[in-house]
């Protein structure tokens, strides 16, 4: 997952050209060319802050801030403006929109900054959510939303009360493969869905890095885990209503928080999802098995490159940047006071069930029911 790997953005003229060979495709249209295809609003971009200057932020969010059409990259909120010279320098970031996590609440008087993009450890993201909020800025908050769902209420809660706008991170949502499968399980082309088998992991061996503890709520759930979580959502359209979840470790010497978990939902139309994570081996797969026939995503969650197939034959979609359709929408919503396609409460919700997750693991396996799906 390389940074230049993420740059492939399709033009309006390429996703045309595409689209009109695929009929699903023009179901997509609306959100893919309101962001490829915007034209000039060169003076209506609006200014993103990014908020922790780590991986996600340098290789991958910076870099497609530089494509984006109604947003720009700011400003930089950092634990060391001097470590981070070389960033600022390159992306030409005024001294003025660089704050330290201290000072950061000053952004309240900055007009520059409309959207603060939070890419911090995920132990951090409610706090900066809200002091985003009360700042008057419209938030995207990177997933996992917050370390338990009574945080995102309070995230949520924040951002109503300021009257800004709060997105979650989840960058499939843009994506047209994976716009296919939310469109098959509303369609049901291949019947009543019966078993989804989903999984996403990487080999992580940084073993000092947050994600292998505790504290920030590092851990595979939280971290790949709600991509597989995500799909199990949005390829049913169901909410679950009870979770089973297991965990191991290879490698207890060097993982505290989990190192791979499995979980199994149940979701009230009768599918049933079996969902695995882990930091243990690089897989990215999503299967779906229907009464009449079955489709598959492999990879179905990297920066770029989804393909996909079914049991009447392949998927072909663009092969859009998902990061810059997500930050393009997202400033376009803001800007024309239009809900997010992603908001809080998405965030909320898978929250909820992996709070079920963990508490199926502590149990020793037990099914959990969420009472809050039932209805
Ligand atoms: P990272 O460790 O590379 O970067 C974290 C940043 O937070 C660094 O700038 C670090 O200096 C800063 N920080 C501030 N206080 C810290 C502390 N106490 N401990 C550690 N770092 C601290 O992490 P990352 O991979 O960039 O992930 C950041 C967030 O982005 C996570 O929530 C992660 O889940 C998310 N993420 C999302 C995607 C995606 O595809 N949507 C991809 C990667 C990461």
């Amino acid at each position: 997952m390389k940074s230049d790997e993420t740059l492939r953005s399709v033009s309006r003229r390429e996703f045309i050209r595409k689209g009109s060979t695929g009929v699903a495709t023009a179901l997509f249209a609306p959100s893919i060319l309101s962001c490829a295809g915007m034209g000039s609003r060169e003076n209506k971009k609006l200014g993103i802050a990014l908020v922790g200057i780590g991986y996600y932020s340098r290789s991958v969010l910076a870099p497609c801030l530089q494509h984006t059409q109604n947003a720009r990259l700011a400003g930089i909120v950092t634990g060391s403006a001097a470590e981070d010279r070389d960033f600022i320098e390159k992306y030409g970031i005024e001294e003025k929109n660089i704050y330290s996590y201290a000072d950061f609440d000053r952004v309240a008087d900055n007009p520059d900054i409309d959207i603060i993009y939070v890419v911090l450890p995920n132990g951090m993201h409610r706090e900066y959510t809200i002091r985003a909020a009360r700042a008057g800025k419209h938030v995207i908050c990177e997933k996992p939303m917050a370390t338990n769902a009574q945080e995102c209420r309070e995230m949520i809660a924040a951002c109503k009360k300021a009257g800004v706008q709060l997105s979650i991170g989840y960058r499939m949502h843009f994506e047209p493969y994976t716009q296919e499968i939310m469109r098959l399980a509303r369609d049901k082309d291949f019947g009543e869905i019966g078993l989804i088998s989903v999984g996403a992991g990487y080999r992580h061996t940084d073993y000092d890095h947050w994600k292998t503890k505790k504290e920030l709520a590092g851990g595979a759930m939280m971290d790949m885990g709600v991509y597989s979580l995500q799909a199990a959502r949005y390829s049913t359209g169901e909410e679950p209503v009870s979770v089973s979840a297991q965990t191991f470790k290879t490698r207890p010497e060097h993982f505290e928080a989990d190192e791979i978990t499995t979980f199994q939902l149940q979701f009230p139309g009768g599918t049933v999802a079996s969902c695995e994570t882990g930091f243990h081996a690089s897989f990215n797969y999503l299967k779906v098995y229907c009464e009449k026939g079955w489709y598959e995503l492999e990879p179905f969650s990297a920066y770029n490159g989804i393909k996909g197939r079914s049991s009447k034959g392949e998927f072909q979609f663009p092969d859009i940047n998902q990061q810059v359709a997500q930050m393009d929408e997202v400033a376009l919503c803001i800007q024309e006071g239009r809900p997010m396609r992603v908001p809080g409460e998405e965030g909320l919700k898978d929250m909820i069930i992996v709070d079920a997750v963990y508490e199926s693991i502590s149990s020793g396996g037990s099914t959990i029911p969420i009472p809050e799906f039932r209805g």
